[in-house]
């Protein structure tokens, strides 16, 4: 007779018993997850339902509304009503003329970067505490939700377990954090290997999959991964319940990659139009970055050159852009292409996030698809639309307000006056 693993492990008497208490111990994890927030310094007192009055309303999916009033309950929105007059008075957060926005979302961040004491790119051989490399990234991520990001999707390091888990239970201040961890960039290991290392990036905590298809920008972004091996990981993933996020700059790379079925593309710079339609066709999300990874590396020229860039990296990251611009203006006139928001924010770019989104509409986005784009789009793309990415009853209390109205002028993203995580006011 084959026995399964557990009977194998216990005797019939020890498994009965953990049966019958699996149950309890299931209520004293569910109870002791609860005293941890209880006892966090930024989880709110009480649940009374707050109100948020103010002069407009961004929905998340390109509708606008006037005079709006939105409750929220035990962080979920409860209510929103329009043209509410009179009614509008004794909000608990009077905005004023202010706009409304579910919380931006930005699909590719890199909150683990950040500048050491010797003013370079942190290196695990700088000789900076653990402590002090975690104080940094505490600190990127607080500049991104003061920016009105309240969900990042990092891609990524191990040191994201920590900082997702650490923002989850409210000790520190931070967008909610979905994390590949370590990202695969072996073309060494045999399909079989790539898959077990999708297993275990799993069982470590991941929340996807980031991989490396291509060599970078500098190298040239020739295809590193056989399509043989990038089907692996995509495969394994989509089998494990794991979406895939694919790091791709050249043509070859992002066609293997779509065929691959992986889920999301990243960077894409050297994509022709046919690379562009077969991602439309395969319902792949595509996420260009087009200028704010480029710019921060050229406008922090001296720290990036402490950190081994050279004058003809410089020259690389300075010809990407005009290319980039040309791409994604490709990419915006391609039918029914999944355009999704992310940044690449390195060390210096977080709280800069929404650059990103003034280089798109320059290049041709209208305002308000680049802030669909930046909400229920990327929303839909994490898996995360039936709670996040929109203004409406049910949803997250993940809401925003900026100084002007940013469907006309898109640099209102710029002026961040309020902003609300899961029912928490942070600013
Ligand atoms: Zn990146």
């Amino acid at each position: 007779m084959r026995s399964n693993s557990a009977v194998r492990y216990f005797t019939p008497k020890t498994f009965d018993l953990i049966m019958k208490i699996l149950p309890t111990l299931f209520v004293v994890a569910l109870a002791s997850r609860s005293v941890a927030a209880q006892y966090s310094p930024l989880v709110p007192v009480d649940s009374a339902p707050v109100t948020i009055h103010a002069g407009m309303l961004i929905d998340g999916h390109g509708r606008t509304q006037r005079d709006v009033l939105v409750t929220v309950r035990r962080g979920r929105i409860e209510r929103v009503e329009e043209n509410v007059g009179a009614r509008g008075r004794g909000a608990t957060y009077e905005l004023g003329p202010a706009t409304l926005l579910p919380g931006l979302i930005d699909a590719h961040v890199h909150p683990g970067w950040y500048i050491n004491r010797q003013g370079a790119l942190h290196t695990p051989r700088d000789g900076d505490t653990p402590a002090q490399a975690a104080l940094s990234r505490a600190g990127n991520l607080y500049a991104t939700l003061m920016a009105g990001f309240t969900t990042v999707q990092s891609v990524g390091g191990p040191e994201d377990l920590d900082l997702r888990d650490a923002v989850n239970r409210w000790q520190i201040p931070g967008p909610r954090i979905l994390t590949s961890s370590t990202p695969i960039n072996d073309a060494k290991l045999s399909p079989d290997s790539l898959r077990g290392l999708v297993r275990a990036l799993k069982a470590q905590g991941a929340d996807l999959i980031k991989l490396f298809a291509s060599a970078g920008l500098g190298a040239g972004g020739a295809q590193t991964l056989s399509d043989e091996q990038i089907g692996a990981i995509c495969g394994e993933a989509k089998a494990q319940g794991l979406r895939t996020v694919v790091h791709a700059i050249s043509a070859a790379s992002v066609r293997a990659s779509a065929l691959a079925g992986c889920t999301e593309i990243e960077h894409g710079i050297f994509v022709t139009d046919a690379e562009l339609k077969l991602m439309a066709d395969h319902g792949t999300f595509f996420d260009p970055q087009i200028c704010l990874v480029f710019q921060n590396y050229i406008d922090n020229r001296d720290v990036y050159t402490r950190s081994g860039f050279t004058d003809q990296s410089f020259k690389g990251l300075a010809d990407a852009l005009p290319t980039a611009s040309a791409m994604f203006k490709r990419a915006l006139a391609t039918p029914g292409l999944k355009l999704i928001f992310g940044t690449d924010a390195v060390a210096l770019a977080h709280g800069h996030n929404a650059d990103e989104l003034f280089c798109r509409v320059r290049a041709g986005q209208k305002p308000m698809d680049a802030i669909t784009s930046a909400t229920s789009a990327t929303a839909v793309a994490l898996g995360l639309a039936d709670h996040l990415g929109a203004i409406a009853p049910g949803m997250d209390a993940d809401i925003i307000a900026v100084r002007g109205d940013p469907s006309t002028d898109i640099f209102a993203l710029r002026k961040v006056m309020f902003v609300m995580r899961g029912g928490n006011v942070f600013k």
